[in-house]
């Protein structure tokens, strides 16, 4: 979706007969295309592209100066639509419209809910210009809820992400098929888990109250030591990898992932079936936690595993 981020604002390209521009253009998010000019003045030597009228080439001074210009020759030029992309994805939200925060560059897609959480949507032209004050600022109009910033961008500067402003890259939400923009809350929700649950490099370390033996197969709590086999010791060093980069309690899903599991596992018991491993492993709301304490050890005899 980069052609959505070509700079500067409202630039002319040539007509471009691949797939991709043709369906923009059927979907209506290129201005069809029309007959431009290059010109450039005989005085400043400022080159510019504009739209023209053949009857009016005649006419076609140089826009900084008034001075007189030499043509290159026509061709034909389209133009991307800019309110249609944040139309389409607010739209898919359940907006009739966004709210233009900044013209061309930033808008309010829609407020919804994420787990249960209310969240701003919007949507972000990076383009390559280095204008970050006015993209914070057009931002920061509302600072009370979390905010998810689309953009074109894998990844946006400090100035404009905060902390309670999570960038998503565009292509990672939504794609462009033949009928349109394929996009929707499910896949935006699980696409926020995902960043959420990834541990953060560089926040503060948290103290350990555990000890975890450097190859994974003991874990030590309040002087009481859990044996791990297999990859159960996988399993509980992503905890202690989530806990260290400040996670203490990292997404089960994540976790899941990190240690080879399948995420179609939604039990602790899956992992481990000793009652033993849950007296350590905390497993509840969709994250894992190892336990301060130990709970209380179980009547009866282990189920060995
Ligand atoms: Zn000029």
């Amino acid at each position: 979706m980069n052609w959505f981020d070509n700079e500067p604002d409202d630039q002319l390209l040539p007509l471009d007969e691949t797939r991709l521009f043709q369906r923009l253009l059927s979907l209506g998010a290129m201005f069809p295309p029309k007959r431009a000019i290059t010109s450039m003045c005989r005085g400043c030597l400022e080159v510019e592209t504009r739209h023209v009228y053949e009857c009016d080439d005649h006419r076609v001074t140089c826009s900084k100066c008034n001075g007189r210009v030499d043509l290159w020759p026509p061709f034909e030029a389209m133009q991307v639509r800019h309110e249609w992309l944040p139309r389409e994805l607010a739209k898919k939200l359940g907006q009739i419209k966004p709210v233009v925060l900044l013209p061309n560059r930033v808008w309010r897609l829609a407020k919804v809910s994420i787990w249960r959480k209310p969240v701003v949507v919007y949507l972000l032209r990076y383009g390559s210009s280095s204008d970050l004050d006015r993209l914070a600022d057009a931002l920061n109009v509302d600072d009370e809820h979390r905010q998810i910033v689309l953009s074109t961008r894998q990844e946006l500067p400090a100035e404009v992400v905060g902390k309670n402003r999570l960038a998503v890259a565009l292509e990672r939400v939504a794609r462009l098929e033949p009928e349109g923009l394929v996009f929707g809350l499910p896949n935006l929700a699980e696409v926020i888990a995902e960043i959420d649950s990834t541990p953060t490099v560089g926040s503060m370390p948290a103290p350990r109250w555990f000890e975890l033996s450097e190859d994974g197969s003991r874990l030590r709590v309040q002087g009481e030591e859990l044996v791990l086999r297999r990859k159960q010791g996988a399993f509980v060093q992503a905890i202690a990898e989530a806990h260290d980069a400040g996670q203490a309690r990292p997404k089960q899903s994540w976790v899941l992932k990190r240690s080879g599991y399948s995420s179609q596992n939604t039990s602790l018991a899956q992992i481990c079936r000793r009652k033993e491993f849950a007296r350590f492993i905390d497993w509840r709301n969709g994250a894992v936690a190892i336990r301060k304490i130990p709970l209380p050890k179980a009547n009866g005899r282990e189920n060995k595993s």
